[in-house]
């Protein structure tokens, strides 16, 4: 079976009703990073970045996975698919994707502030200040915030030096070290980019640019791929 990686970012969310960073609405025109985003952010005022996160988590249950996050399972059918998304929502999951890395965290799990070990699923959307791990410190968001090491970006690297076909989708490619994984992919694979903002890339070879949204996009780009293989 031929090995399919596909690098997701909050774009391919959008059309589920969850926020990108960047796009004209986006969360970053009611939030600035450094007040929510990054760990100084959390010792100043974990109060203010702890609530940011239980917003975006209770939004996250009212939410549902989209055309584009169902197509992608649906390649499974004839390829290896691995998803590398830096959304730390769960709706590649519950779209039923079965290999999905995520990146930058998971919203639905929390872990401990002493041991990185210590990761929990979170029951429901709060979080509360106070809650704590089994070694008794403050739970934090399982999120890697601005600043802080990216834990599995070598296996993601690793991900896409190995794919025979690679798939881009909704992100603007601004954060790194996720942006960076284009240059770990082979120049004779053929690469997809679905997004209706995508900036031409001239220097990179066997590009194909599709300028839709992830909802009609994706799955036209995987009925394509199933009905040539
Ligand atoms: P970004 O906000 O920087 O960029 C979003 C991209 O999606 C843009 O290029 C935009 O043109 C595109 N887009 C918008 N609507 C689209 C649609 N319907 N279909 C396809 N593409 C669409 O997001 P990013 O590049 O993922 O980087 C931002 C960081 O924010 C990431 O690290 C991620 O962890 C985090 N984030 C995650 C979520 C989530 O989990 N759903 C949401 C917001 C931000």
């Amino acid at each position: 079976m031929k090995k399919i990686a596909v690098l997701t970012g909050a774009g391919i969310s959008a059309e589920s009703g969850i926020k990108t960073f960047r796009d004209s609405n986006g969360l970053w025109e009611e939030y600035r990073v450094e007040d929510v985003a990054t760990y100084e952010a959390w010792v100043r005022n974990p109060a203010l970045v702890n609530e940011f996160y239980n917003q975006r988590r209770k939004q996250l249950y009212d939410a549902e996975p989209n055309a584009a996050h169902y197509a992608l399972a649906e390649l499974e059918k004839k390829f290896e698919v691995q998803i590398i998304t830096q959304n730390v929502d769960d709706l590649h999951e519950r779209g039923g994707s079965s290999h999905v890395l995520h990146l930058h965290g998971e919203l639905k799990k929390v872990r401990s502030t002493i041991d990185p070990q210590l990761v929990y699923t979170l029951d429901g959307w709060e979080l509360k200040l106070g809650d704590k791990c089994e070694k008794g410190s403050q739970l934090r968001p399982h999120i890697v915030w601005f600043g802080e090491a990216v834990p599995l970006i070598e296996v993601a690297a690793e991900i896409s030096a190995e794919a025979d076909i690679y798939i881009v989708i909704g992100t603007s490619l601004n954060v790194y070290p996720a942006a960076g994984l284009l240059n770990y992919v082979r120049d004779e694979v053929p690469k997809y980019l679905v997004d209706p903002n995508a900036s031409p890339m001239p220097w990179m070879r066997n590009l194909k640019i599709i300028r839709e949204k992830a909802g009609t996009g994706v799955p036209a780009l995987v009925n394509e791929l199933l009905a040539r293989e």
